[in-house]
């Protein structure tokens, strides 16, 4: 039988199959799976055969994993070389961002977008806590916007406490399985409870922002949403890194220069010194525009000579 994975607990895996049934699954054995090794064979979103090992207690044992359609994956926390897949199967990603309480940087974003590129999952930005917004912020929320719209990114804007924007947070997650990340803090758990307030996901303090206990590890959960889609929280989970990324590969994952690589004199151009450098020139004209350039050149700073 056919079962999505929602959950896992270490060893055993909490399992949906088609006509809504849950069962308790593990792997034994070997299983056999293509592609990158991982820490984790299996992952959140994946779609799994299994056979009933005991009716009265639930518990199933996996025989096989489907193919994915994409996946997210990060560096192992616990091996550096090994990857750990955060999640399988996504439409989307959400990333919710602040411009104040706590700020999230532009760098950060387009690291997380730069992510969402390689592994092919298109990102959508959300901006909570309009209402602590004043003029400068939503001045600096217009230049953000229009700046990643014109990339090609969504950009939306919400408010828990003033109720703002909600439904079209909403419109967007209809039908589709969505993966939600953030830095703690920025309201995604507050936002989603805000839609959805049966799927009730744990909120944190103020307080708790920066303090201690928040490092625990916390594992991915799905979640069925009452209109049809599925999202994906990983609570605890701040970046997932630029695994398996080159430095030659990464303007391939800024869309804006994907689009003029064609256009560089030298076809190993890495957009820096280069002369005919078209990135530079679009740079220059503005076509491109220079805080996202200066976060690629951050980006390719921090990335080690093979890969990152
Ligand atoms: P998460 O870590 O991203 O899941 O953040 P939480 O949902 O736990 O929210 C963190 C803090 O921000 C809580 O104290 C929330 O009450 C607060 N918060 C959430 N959304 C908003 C908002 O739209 N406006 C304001 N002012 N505070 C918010
Ligand atoms: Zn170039």
């Amino acid at each position: 039988m056919n079962a999505l994975i929602y959950k896992s607990t270490g060893s055993w895996y909490v399992t949906k199959t088609e006509d809504g049934k849950i069962f308790n699954a593990r792997i034994k054995g070997v299983l056999k799976i293509s592609g990158l090794t991982s820490t984790n064979p299996i992952a959140v979103g994946d779609v799994v055969e299994m056979e009933l090992e005991n009716e009265l207690e639930s518990t199933t044992t996996i025989t096989s994993i489907h193919d994915r359609k994409n996946y997210i994956a990060r560096v192992s926390p616990h091996n550096k070389n090994q990857h750990h897949i955060v999640a399988s199967n996504l439409d989307q990603s959400f990333l919710f961002a602040t411009i104040k309480d706590p700020k999230t940087s532009q760098g950060f974003i387009d690291r997380f977008l730069v992510s969402c590129e390689a592994f092919h999952v298109p990102a959508v930005i959300v901006f909570n806590k309009a209402d602590v917004y004043g003029q400068k912020e939503m001045d600096r929320f217009d230049e953000l916007k229009s700046m990643y719209n014109g990339v090609g990114y969504t950009v939306l804007l919400a408010s828990v406490v003033n109720n703002t924007g909600i439904d079209e947070v909403k419109e967007f997650l209809k039908g589709k399985t969505t993966l939600l990340s953030g830095h703690s803090g920025v309201g995604k758990s507050s936002l989603i409870n805000a839609i959805f307030p049966e799927l009730n996901l744990r909120t944190k303090e103020v307080s708790d922002w920066s303090g201690k206990g928040m490092h625990t590890t916390t594992f991915a959960e799905m979640f069925d949403l009452p209109l049809e889609g599925k999202v994906i929280d990983t609570p605890g989970l701040r970046e997932f890194g630029l695994t398996g990324i080159t430095k030659q590969e990464l303007s391939h994952y800024f869309p804006e220069m994907r689009r003029r690589l064609n256009d560089c004199q030298f076809n190993n151009c890495m957009h820096t010194n280069e002369p005919g450098c078209a990135i530079k020139n679009a740079v220059n004209t503005n076509e491109i525009h220079v805080d996202r350039y200066v976060s690629y050149m951050t980006i390719l700073d921090t990335m080690e000579d093979k890969s990152y």
